[in-house]
């Protein structure tokens, strides 16, 4: 196919790398050279997709895309939005605090050569996503936890505050009243932000931060900070995200299964669709108290979303449209 011809028909059917992927069969140097005229065409749409209703922070992660920045500054600018949002009571400051009143924060990221960084129960410093940037990119290690990631984070110059806010505070007063553990199931419509993005160049990174459940057991960490259960991300092939009980997540490694049973061909809506069935059919099927939701994206910008039970949500950004969107469900009865 003539270059020209080639571009024309991909913009005239908009699928960007889409046009790619139906070309797979050629011959790899094919593939190749397709790859780079979509590329120096900037064919490739930008793309963000995150759990709950998060529109500024997809908004913030789509123009660092759209300014031709990369998916791991945009996942990260992102995430910070919400970490800097006091009202969200599960992500960073006004987070909601373990039972013995202190919030942890817990946060990881993945870039598109699949290096990875996370910190785990960190204490008094709201910015955990840029923490776990850092810690990928500036420490021999993937994972720092507690006092050493606080220490670490002092050393960079990330400044120290008090997590914990009035209406935080507030809540967890009341909750010592009766001290009853219950994740709830879908926080006033939002919850930890998972975020996958694609940026100009093809390239896929993701990043997730949370404060955990709300009145933890002290040093409890979730899915979040867990390369393969709250995020993951293989360039090759596309990453996904989690949100909910992440006790559940972890032992079903939810977001490593769904990048791999997308290279085995699922789309993205059919990998979280399992992904979902193989926590709800386990044996005694106690999935009627508790979420779990997922969204994931493919290497072509194809999207899924799926969770136990309804209101979960997500936000997408494409083609410069940024949409929040009710995901589909199991529990419809
Ligand atoms: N997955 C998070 C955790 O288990 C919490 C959440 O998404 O609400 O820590």
């Amino acid at each position: 196919m003539k270059r020209r011809n080639f571009i024309k028909k991909a913009s005239a059917s908009s699928l960007g790398l889409i046009a790619a992927s139906s070309l797979i069969s050629c011959q790899e140097s094919k593939k190749d050279k397709i790859e780079n005229i979509i590329k120096s065409n900037n064919l490739i749409r930008p793309l963000v997709i995150a759990t709950w209703k998060t529109d500024l922070a997809v908004e913030t992660a789509a123009k660092v895309l759209e300014q031709g920045g990369s998916a791991l500054k945009a996942v990260e600018q992102g995430c910070r939005v919400e970490e800097a949002n006091e009202k969200g009571q599960s992500v960073g400051k006004g987070g909601l605090p373990d039972r013995d009143g202190e919030v942890t924060l817990d946060a990881c990221i993945i870039d598109h050569k699949g290096n990875y960084g996370a910190v785990l129960g960190v204490k008094n410093i709201k910015h955990v996503i840029s923490l776990a940037r850092k810690v990928m990119e500036k420490t021999p290690h993937v994972m720092l936890v507690g006092e050493g990631a606080k220490k670490f984070a002092i050393s960079e110059g990330f400044k120290q505050e008090n997590l914990l806010t009035k209406a935080s505070k507030k809540a967890w007063l009341k909750w010592k009243e009766t001290s009853m553990y219950k994740p709830i199931i879908n926080i006033e419509n939002h919850d930890t932000i998972g975020m996958l993005a694609i940026d100009k160049k093809g390239n896929i990174s993701g990043a997730c931060t949370t404060s955990g459940l709300a009145y933890k057991m002290p040093g409890r960490v979730g899915d979040s900070p867990i390369i393969g259960g709250g995020l993951f991300v293989d360039n090759e092939i596309g990453g996904a995200a989690a949100t909910g009980l992440g006790e559940e997540v972890l032992k079903t490694v939810g977001s490593f299964l769904i990048v791999e049973l997308m290279r085995q061909g699922k789309t993205p809506q059919e990998a979280c669709e399992e992904a979902i069935g193989r926590i709800v059919n386990k044996p005694g099927k106690n999935y009627k108290d508790f979420q779990v939701g997922y969204i994931a994206v493919n290497k072509q910008g194809e999207t899924g979303a799926y969770s136990i039970h309804q209101w979960f949500s997500y936000n997408k950004y494409v083609d410069k449209v940024n949409t929040h969107i009710q995901s589909d469900f199991f529990n419809k009865v």
